[in-house]
């Protein structure tokens, strides 16, 4: 076990190793900055140019919004590699933020050419940052650490509360003074991010410090040599486009992307059993991992109609008016975050009472049931858009239950999820199956969209259906991972490594067999 994995005497963060308040500022400020910006994007890609937008029509703009939300979770998958094997979990997430940061700084100055140049640098950025600093938070534990759970959900705590900031701070400036002013917020928040993480970096006692498996120096140029072309090559097809030479149809992108994902995800997962070198328990323990990787696509493809038909219901089909003063659109979707911060707590005390009393259930378990959850969140939506079919706007209270059954249902699956990916994983692969785990938000948010695009506000009346198809589908998965998780449950307690004698906890499983 390398010793720089363990900081497990530390306390010092609410009881977690100090190392979590670094990533736990950084991550929110991160946070801040995406979902800040990410409030805007499609207003103000449809709004007119005298209102200050680049006046898109809606089709386009809620496919490059699905394919930028996708990008950035895909772009995980390379930036946990690199981590991997050549920057280290430190690195990556410093240059990401840099990167992140530059991107929202070019958004900020209005130019068409600036927006998109802006979203690709956040992409490329988020990429480098979101996998390799989640992993960082599990590498704070040793193996038999029980505040890992605790640990991630206040890490996911972070996350909301730097998501409930961007989506007001930015949703102010941009009413107040203009969009560009929100894009700018989101580039100060993330330098308050990098500065608090540049200064307590020092908590990390070491963790993530070197790449845990750096490939030779041989292996090393090849591999920038080819990141360095890559880029060109972007810079090159930007260019292009920016410039009309080459069209690209958003809508007609977006609708394939879903299924490269899907594949790049089996592929990449498959050539790990293939080629990792895997030990047999590491085995079992990524079979148990993909089942929580499948509850995951499920669940983010439910959950994140927030910010396309919920978003979209709350503003043409929901009531919003109390008294004299009209609900924004956009204060829905931070009801979700503020829901998670305030529920947070008993989440946390919840597992360690579970797991104190030796209940501890598994990853499978609470991902099954975080799926079902969500999936009855449905129901509610079922009944609110008939309702709504009727012709009369429906009352607040119908969107306000979805996202609160909504958060109880993130909150079983999915800082648990991270924390099942950071317990699971080889400790030489963390980054990279961070980043396989991170593209299950890719698939999700992709699906999310293309279901969206079936949900028109302008034919209330197919509304009900497709909610009801959503709900079955969600609590069919789920119950399916459910049964499967009786069987993988033992698979997670396996130790990670059985090359050594002892590390075998089943006791059905030979000791030390390949
Ligand atoms: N809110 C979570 C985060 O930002 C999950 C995002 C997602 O779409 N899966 O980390």
């Amino acid at each position: 076990m390398d010793p720089k994995n363990i900081v497990d005497k530390d306390a010092s963060f609410f009881g977690q190793p100090g190392g979590l308040q670094t990533l736990f500022f950084t991550e929110m400020w991160e946070r801040m900055s995406y979902y800040g910006m990410r409030a805007l994007l499609v207003l103000f890609m449809t709004a007119t140019l005298q209102e200050g937008g680049i006046a898109l029509t809606v089709a386009s703009a809620t496919a490059i919004y699905g394919l930028y939300t996708g990008a950035v979770y895909f772009m995980g998958l390379p930036g946990g590699w690199i981590a991997d094997r050549l920057l280290g979990g430190q690195k990556a997430t410093w240059y990401g933020g840099i990167i992140i940061m530059l991107g929202h700084i070019v958004l900020a100055i209005p130019s068409e050419a600036g927006f998109f140049i802006g979203m690709i640098l956040v992409v490329l950025g988020t990429g480098l940052l979101k996998p390799n600093i989640t992993a960082m938070v599990g590498q704070l534990y040793g193996p038999n650490d029980d505040r890992r759970d605790g640990g991630y959900t206040l890490y996911y705590m972070g996350i909301n509360i730097g998501s409930i900031i961007g989506y007001f701070v930015t949703g102010y400036l941009q009413t107040n003074v203009g969009y560009h002013w929100g894009f700018g917020a989101a580039a100060v928040g993330m330098a308050l991010g990098l500065i608090q993480y540049r200064l307590t970096l020092p908590k990390l006692k070491g963790v993530g410090a070197e790449p845990p498996k750096p490939l030779g120096p041989n292996g090393m140029k090849r591999s920038w040599m080819l990141i360095w072309a890559l880029l060109a090559g972007l810079a090159v097809v930007t260019y292009l486009a920016l410039n009309d030479v080459i069209i690209i149809n958003p809508t007609v992108v977006a609708g394939n992307v879903a299924i490269i994902f899907t594949i790049i995800f089996f592929a990449y997962y498959l050539s790990i059993f293939l080629f990792g070198k895997l030990t047999r328990n590491e085995m079992k323990r990524l079979g148990a991992l993909f089942l929580v990787c499948i509850a995951s696509t499920c669940f983010w493809a439910g959950f994140e109609q927030a910010g396309s038909s919920f978003n979209l219901f709350a503003r043409d089909l929901t009531d919003r008016m109390v008294g004299d003063f009209e609900i924004p659109t956009t204060w829905f979707q931070s009801l979700n975050s503020i829901f998670l911060v305030a529920l947070s707590p008993f989440f946390a005390a919840l597992w360690i009472n579970l797991s104190k009393r030796m209940i501890n259930p598994s990853y499978g378990f609470k991902s099954a049931l975080g799926l079902i959850i969500m999936a009855t969140g449905f129901i509610v939506m079922f009944f609110a858009s008939q309702a709504a079919a009727s012709g009369l706007k429906v009352a607040p209270y119908w969107l306000v239950a979805v996202y609160f059954i909504h958060t109880v249902g993130e909150l079983c699956l999915s800082p648990v999820a991270l924390s099942a990916v950071s317990k699971l994983s080889p400790k030489r692969m963390a980054g990279q199956l961070m980043g396989v785990f991170v593209l299950t938000y890719a698939m999700g948010n992709v699906i999310a969209g293309l279901l969206a695009g079936g949900l028109d506000p302008e034919n209330p009346s197919a509304m009900p259906e497709l909610y009801w198809t959503i709900f079955v589908f969600g609590v069919s998965v789920g119950a399916v991972v459910f049964v499967l998780a009786l069987f993988t449950r033992k698979w997670e307690k396996l130790a990670e490594d059985d090359d050594h004698p002892g590390a075998v906890i089943d006791a059905n499983e030979p000791v030390g067999k390949p």
